[in-house]
């Protein structure tokens, strides 16, 4: 008997969620990011489900290659680009595409030969203030690029920092036009939240990875009124029952006391499986698909839930740490964090299901 805990990975969802990108933005191609193992939903699996997309959006080399090797020949971009010159023989190689984003990529593609051109996303800051050339650097990088002998298509691509907060995406993206508008380049910007909710940004190429994991972008819109379903459910089951009196304590440093006698369930996930440890007593679990709360702190293997209003649950009983009725972003939002920590979390000794 293995441990019970298991993440299940549910295609039509994927599926589903791609049809609402797709719906949401008609005229842009999608790149599919499925960075980070597919935020941990497992890379292959994932790019099948979502093989109808444009292309896939990824972080290393070792990725790329991995789906290439799969069969996919859609185009695949590399986020960051390359992280040596030496990469660029593979990129060659597959025919990846690359965000450029320094001026020593630029130096290393100048020296770089190969029958096939490569096309590039020039990355401008235009305030997130994390990758890009800075915007009166853009014009010199981006003739510098097109001297370079291997280059193909230039798309011009620029990242939001709080597409998802009211605040909005304005400034950068009033900045973005300017800089494009002598140009006149291809564009790709929106990551889900933009996607969502700023169709002006669409461009050429948008890039959606959260939602299409079902998961909301938005902390004030839910991802079921978006019509997202979430694709991962982590299941696992009750592996023992304790009856604790009142004024009793349970879990590591006592911190939840019992303030009338109460069941307690042991559930076989703690936070060496991915769970967050700073989900405290009150975060949302399922136990046979009712609602109830964690109890006291998360220990690497396991954590405990109150059954006091589930006297049929027993050891077996089916729990549901996030997924289905549960969205991971109520769980997340309980562990003061974001959905993206917590399916990327899921832990190796994790297995994935297909559902
Ligand atoms: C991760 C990433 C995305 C996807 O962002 P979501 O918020 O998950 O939609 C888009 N663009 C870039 C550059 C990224 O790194």
């Amino acid at each position: 008997m293995t441990r019970p805990i298991q993440a299940i990975v549910h295609t039509s969802a994927l599926v589903n969620n791609l049809l609402v990108a797709r719906q949401a933005a008609p005229t842009a191609k999608i790149f599919a990011v499925i960075k980070a193992n597919a935020y941990g939903h497992g890379l292959l699996r994932v790019a099948k489900s979502l093989e109808e997309s444009d292309g896939f959006a990824v972080l290393s080399l070792e990725e790329a290659v991995q789906l290439r090797e799969a069969g996919f020949a859609q185009p695949i971009l590399l986020l960051e680009g390359v992280f040596s010159e030496a990469e660029l023989a593979v990129v060659t190689e597959h025919q990846l595409s690359l965000v450029i984003h320094t001026h020593e990529q630029i130096e290393w593609l100048k020296h770089a030969w190969s029958p096939v051109r490569i096309d590039v996303f020039l990355k401008v800051n235009t305030g997130m203030n994390r990758l890009g050339f800075m915007p009166q650097e853009f014009p010199e990088a981006l003739a510098a690029l097109r001297k370079c002998p291997i280059i193909g298509r230039i798309t011009l691509m620029s990242h939001f920092a709080t597409a998802d907060e009211g605040q909005g995406i304005s400034g950068q993206w009033a900045l973005f036009q300017r800089l494009n508008q002598p140009f006149g380049l291809a564009m790709s910007l929106a990551n889900s939240a933009a996607l969502l909710r700023y169709s002006e940004t669409h461009g050429d190429w948008v890039r959606p990875g959260i939602m299409l994991y079902g998961s909301s972008p938005f902390s004030d819109v839910s991802a079921a009124e978006l019509g997202l379903e979430p694709a991962m459910s982590l299941v696992s089951e009750i592996i023992a029952v304790q009856q604790i009196k009142a004024g009793e304590s349970m879990g590591y440093g006592g911190l939840f006391r019992a303030d009338s006698d109460m069941r307690i369930g042991v559930v076989a996930c703690g936070y060496a499986d991915g769970y967050p440890r700073h989900a405290l007593t009150g975060t949302p679990i399922l136990v046979e698909g009712t609602r109830t709360r964690t109890l006291g702190r998360v220990s690497m293997d396991m954590l405990m839930v109150d059954l006091s209003a589930l006297p049929q649950a027993k050891i077996g009983s089916a729990v549901t740490l996030w997924g289905g009725a549960l969205s991971v972003d109520e769980v997340a939002r309980a562990a003061g964090t974001i959905s993206y920590e917590l399916l990327c979390a899921r832990a190796e000794r994790v297995s994935i299901v297909e559902a």
